[in-house]
């Protein structure tokens, strides 16, 4: 429990973190019943969240993308090429 949750990435405010336990009732293979738990981080302000199985795999990726990391992209102009374009219309 000792890393610290940084802050949402989109709006700073700290996240939410939540145990999530599904219950799935008993059936032939599972006869008493079986349970699935994972974590979730969340901001609830942005609706963003990310889940794992295990919470240190969930405070990790949370906060990986609390620093993104911004790449630069190069714009390429749009290039339309008349030629391409299906000649005529709808006669035909
Ligand atoms: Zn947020």
């Amino acid at each position: 429990m000792g890393e610290t949750l940084k802050p949402c990435p989109f709006c700073g405010k700290p996240p939410v973190e939540r145990r999530i336990v599904e219950m799935y009732p008993a059936d032939a293979d599972w006869p008493a019943g079986e349970y699935d738990a994972h974590y979730t981080i969340a901001c609830d302000d942005c609706g963003i969240d990310m889940g794992d199985e295990y919470r240190d795999e969930v405070v990790a990726n949370w906060n990986r993308r609390a620093k993104p990391v911004l790449k630069r992209v190069e714009r390429q102009p749009l290039h339309i090429d008349d030629d391409s374009l299906p000649a005529g219309g709808a006669n035909g």
